[in-house]
């Protein structure tokens, strides 16, 4: 709990939460309470477990042990669809031939929404990402920071409590991910949702997150504010992760 906030309920907690793939275990337990509207940025290096931390929390991996709550409510047996988020992939996976509008308000057809409501949902997600122009392409027709927009616009458009992000920017160029980073501050600052967000970049980390998790080999090493995670790292690891001298 922390003062100064209304709601004194964790927005994800996780307990205990391990995986093992046979005989390795590639998440040790693991205790981690993000806050409502939080931002936090897990990085680390590839294979560390990050991919896996971020699944099991979607429900898209069955932990081994330990139990996931989300905004209070535990969801470790709940299905992906009943945990109340939505997760953003590295590769956009939009479907290729449904227009932009339709690959956006997929998650609400299938969730047998009104196709008003559908409609309206629709328009105001793709208002916030600027992507109105682009209603009536197809994803073939798009740039790959486009494309990946068009993804985020069809997670958040469901109005997730929580927001997954799994490396969202690496199949980008260095301009577009400066471009991106700025826009998901402001998606943040917009829908007010809780966000964890893997990626290898220490500047995305540095200036996207409230904390930083840093993993290495299946643990979290150090959880802290930015600056403190910079200032003070607990281990080599997270040093190298961070980038700090040290
Ligand atoms: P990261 O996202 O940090 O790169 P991952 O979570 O994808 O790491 O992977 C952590 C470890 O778990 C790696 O050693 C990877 O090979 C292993 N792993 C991931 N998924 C599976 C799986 N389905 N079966 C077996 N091993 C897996
Ligand atoms: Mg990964």
């Amino acid at each position: 709990m922390t003062l100064g906030r209304g709601n004194d309920v964790a927005s994800v907690e996780i307990t205990g939460l391990a995986k093992r793939f046979g005989p390795d275990e590639v998440l040790a337990p693991t205790d981690l309470s993000v806050e409502d509207g939080e931002f936090v940025v897990i990085v680390g290096p590839s294979g560390c477990g990050k991919s896996t931390l971020l699944r099991l929390i979607a429900g898209l991996e069955v932990p081994s042990a330990g139990r996931v709550a989300i905004g209070g409510r535990d969801v470790t047996n709940a299905a992906p669809a009943d945990r109340g988020l939505a997760m953003v992939f590295q590769s956009y996976a939009l479907y290729p031939h449904l227009t932009v509008a339709e690959n956006i308000g997929f998650p609400l057809k299938v969730a047998g929404r009104p196709r008003a409501e559908v409609a309206a949902r629709v328009a105001a997600v793709a208002a916030s990402l600027d992507l109105t122009p682009l209603l009536g392409r197809r994803p073939r027709a798009l740039s790959g920071g486009q494309r990946q927009r068009v993804s985020i616009a069809r997670a958040v458009v469901r109005e997730p409590q929580v927001l997954l992000l799994d490396e969202p920017l690496s199949n980008l160029d260095a301009e577009l991910r400066v471009r991106m980073r700025h826009e998901f501050a402001r998606l943040h600052g917009q829908l007010g949702a809780t966000m964890i967000y893997v990626t290898h970049d220490q500047l995305e980390a540095m200036t996207l997150a409230n904390r930083i998790v840093v993993m290495s080999a299946g643990r979290v090493e150090q959880v802290g504010a930015p600056i403190d995670l910079y200032d003070r790292p607990a281990t080599l690891a997270v040093a190298r992760a961070i980038g700090s001298p040290g």
